[in-house]
C-alpha cells in the first residue's frame, strides 16, 4: 500500500474496543460538528461517521488525504481538509459551523503546540478529546507539588478542566510505539479573561518554569527589579504555585510585564 509509507513513525489505532470506548466517551450526537485532527487511515473517522455527525477531518499527508477521500468521499457528512492542524484558521470553521468539538489520536511530535493551538482557539471550541502519551496526560492533570506539574498543567489548568478518561496500552497501535497512551478530555471554562491578562500570565508562568528549581526571586528577575518590594513570597518555587497564585502574581507584576 503505497499511501502509508510516508506515515512511518505515526501510530495508527487498530484496537476496536478502544475505538468503541473513544466513541462512548466523546458521545457524539447526531448533527454535531466534530473536527478530527490527523485522520490517518480513517480508523476513528469510520466510527465517528457512523454516529451521523458532521465530520471535518484534517490530514497533512497528501497520500492519506487521497485515500480518505476515496474511502469516505461519498458520505455527505464528511469533509476532508488537507493541511497542517497547527496552521488551520479555526475561526473560519467556527463562522461556518458554530462551536465545534475536536477529537484526535494526535501526532505525538506536535502535542504541546497543538494543545496551545486549542487554547488559542478556545472561543470556537466546545470540548477537546485527545489521545496523548501517558506521561503527557500526567502533566496535563498534575497538581502543585507533583513532579509532573509544570507549564502545561498551569496554563491549561487556568482556562480548562482536564480529565484523564482511560489509559491505552501501546499494543493497541501499529506500529507499536515505545510508550503507553491516555485518552484525555479538555473542557474550556467560561471565563471573562482578557487576552492581555492571559498573555502576561503565560509570560510569568513560562519564566518561572524556565528555571524550575530556582526561587521566583531569581527566575522572575526581569519582572521584579531588585529593590522592588511586592507582597508575595518570592522565595517560593514554581512547582508549589497553584493557578490562583500565578493569577495573583500576574496582577501584582502587571505593569512590569511588557508584551
Ligand atoms: N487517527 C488515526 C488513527 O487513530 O489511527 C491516525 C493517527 S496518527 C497518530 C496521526 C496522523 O496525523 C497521521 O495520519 C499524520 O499524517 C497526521 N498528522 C501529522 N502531523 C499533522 C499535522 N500537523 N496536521 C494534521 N495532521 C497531521
Amino acid at each position: 500500500m503505497p499511501y502509508f509509507k510516508k506515515s512511518l513513525g505515526q501510530h495508527f489505532l487498530v484496537d476496536k474496543n478502544v475505538l468503541a470506548k473513544i466513541i462512548s466517551t466523546v458521545n457524539p450526537q447526531v448533527g454535531e460538528v466534530i473536527i478530527e485532527i490527523g485522520a490517518g487511515r480513517g480508523a476513528l473517522t469510520q466510527y465517528l461517521l457512523e454516529t451521523k455527525v458532521k465530520l471535518i477531518s484534517i490530514e497533512i499527508d497528501k497520500h492519506l488525504v487521497e485515500y480518505l477521500h476515496e474511502k469516505f468521499g461519498k458520505n455527505l457528512d464528511f469533509e476532508i481538509i488537507e493541511g497542517d492542524a497547527l496552521k488551520i484558521n479555526y475561526e473560519v470553521l467556527f463562522k461556518k459551523y458554530g462551536k465545534f468539538r475536536v477529537v484526535s489520536n494526535i501526532p505525538y511530535n506536535i502535542t504541546s503546540p497543538l494543545i496551545f493551538k486549542m487554547i488559542d482557539n478556545r472561543d470556537f471550541i466546545r470540548d477537546v478529546y485527545f489521545m496523548v502519551q501517558k506521561d503527557v496526560a500526567e502533566r496535563l492533570i498534575a497538581m502543585p507539588g507533583a513532579k509532573e506539574y509544570g507549564l502545561l498543567s498551569v496554563i491549561l489548568g487556568f482556562v480548562a478542566d482536564v480529565k484523564k478518561n482511560f489509559d491505552v496500552s501501546r499494543n493497541c497501535f501499529r506500529p507499536v510505539p515505545e510508550v503507553d497512551s491516555s485518552f484525555v478530555s479538555i473542557f474550556f471554562k467560561d471565563l471573562e479573561l482578557e487576552e492581555v491578562f492571559f498573555e502576561k500570565f503565560k509570560r510569568i508562568v513560562k519564566a518561572a518554569f524556565g528555571k524550575r528549581r530556582k526561587m521566583l526571586r531569581n527566575s522572575l528577575r526581569e519582572f521584579v527589579p531588585s529593590g522592588e518590594e511586592i507582597d508575595f513570597d518570592l522565595s517560593r518555587r514554581p512547582d508549589s504555585m497553584g493557578v490562583e497564585d500565578f493569577v495573583k502574581l500576574t496582577r501584582m507584576l502587571w505593569k512590569n510585564v511588557a508584551l
